[in-house]
């Protein structure tokens, strides 16, 4: 298993343009460094990647357009993350790409992105079908099925299904010598093309967990997973054979409500259940990196203590690829919870 750890700042938002934010990250080459503007200490952290969108771009009919090489966009950040992501799944393993930030921070961005600014998923999906499309021929044809869940209070809900059709107290996690650990009655949707499954993820938004008017306050507060199960089916003669991967992108819950509980320990069992998967999924890939760099002695992946880590612990671990994206705010207000999710990223390398 192989985890890469990549940091994005984002530029300042109208709230700290407004109110004449200071920053406080800077960042060269793979080295991001958060400095304290009041007593001057800085902290230096190094990762495959790290993102600048801080300054560099204008906004040219919505898109946010480089104007120095520093400036990272969104293709960039695909064509370091997304295609390795597609170039694995092709090959057969599986991968997980999860954004972790504060809420605000861009994680939204990064994944799905805005208007004209699309992110990593609906990018991968319109080279996916490129790749398909192009490559099918009589022996060779594909297969891409769709689903969308929601955990929220380590509750599962499917979010291809309208919200009145909802299990109550969530779908079950189960396992199975066939099939690993699966999410019981969860629907897989067969897409053919980048517009269907663009519909798809519409859809699943639409049923998110959330009344309208707290939509970011409780949207912050759930895991979202978009699965695609690709499978490659060769036929020769009367010979069938499929090569399947699962790829998993997953947008993380706010990481504010991790810090207010407490990270660790003793702590996490009577800390409330919204962070629970956000400090096990921490524990999980530090574990599994741990043991990918040959770390000696027992250890323990302790996947089975939250809903997120179980439903992906057959994706997590193994042959699969994972790659973290931690967004980051730049500016000074939000400098403990920058500092804490630059942490969280160093323990995940
Ligand atoms: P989150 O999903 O972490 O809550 P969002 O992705 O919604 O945060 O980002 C908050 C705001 O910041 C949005 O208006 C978004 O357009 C903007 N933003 C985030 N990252 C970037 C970026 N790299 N470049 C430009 N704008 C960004």
């Amino acid at each position: 298993m192989s985890v890469k750890v990549a940091v994005r700042v984002r530029p300042y938002n109208a709230r700290e343009n407004d109110m004449g934010a200071e920053l406080c990250i800077k960042m060269v080459d793979k080295t991001t460094t958060i400095f304290d503007t009041k007593s001057g200490a800085t902290r230096d952290f190094t990762f495959d990647y790290s993102f600048w969108s801080h300054d560099g771009f204008e906004e040219i009919d919505g898109y946010f357009t480089p104007i120095d090489d520093k400036y990272a966009d969104q293709r960039k950040v695909y064509m370091a993350l997304g295609e390795e992501v597609l170039n694995n799944a092709w090959e057969g393993y599986n991968c997980c790409l999860f954004a972790y930030g504060q809420t605000g921070s861009g994680k939204s961005y990064s994944m799905v992105g805005y208007g004209n600014n699309k992110g990593i998923i609906p990018i991968s999906f319109k080279e996916i079908f490129q790749r398909t499309d192009s490559r099918q021929s009589e022996t060779l044809s594909f297969e891409v099925l769709v689903s969308m869940l929601e955990i929220y209070n380590e509750k599962t809900q499917d979010l291809l299904v309208p919200v009145n059709q909802r299990v109550s107290g969530g779908l079950k996690i189960r396992e199975s010598k066939e099939h690993g650990v699966f999410v019981e009655d969860l629907s897989k949707v067969q897409a053919s093309s980048y517009e269907e499954i663009e519909r798809l993820m519409e859809l699943g938004n639409t049923h998110r967990s959330i009344g309208a008017t707290n939509m970011n306050a409780t949207s912050s507060r759930a895991h979202t997973i978009f699965t695609i199960e690709f499978k490659q089916i060769t036929k020769e003669g009367n010979k069938k054979m499929e090569k399947v991967s699962v790829i998993n992108l997953v947008d993380l819950a706010g990481s504010e409500k991790a810090g207010q509980t407490g990270a660790t320990g003793d702590r996490l069992k009577e800390g409330c259940a919204i962070n629970k998967s956000l400090v096990v999924l921490g524990s999980v890939i530090e574990a599994l990196a741990d043991k990918s760099m040959g770390k000696k002695g027992n250890i323990v992946v302790p996947y089975r203590d939250s809903a997120l880590t179980r439903i992906l612990s057959s994706a997590l671990g193994g042959n699969s690829k994972t790659i973290m994206i931690c967004a980051l705010s730049p500016a000074t207000v939000n400098y403990e919870e920058t500092l804490s999710t630059l942490r969280y990223a160093d323990r995940a390398k």
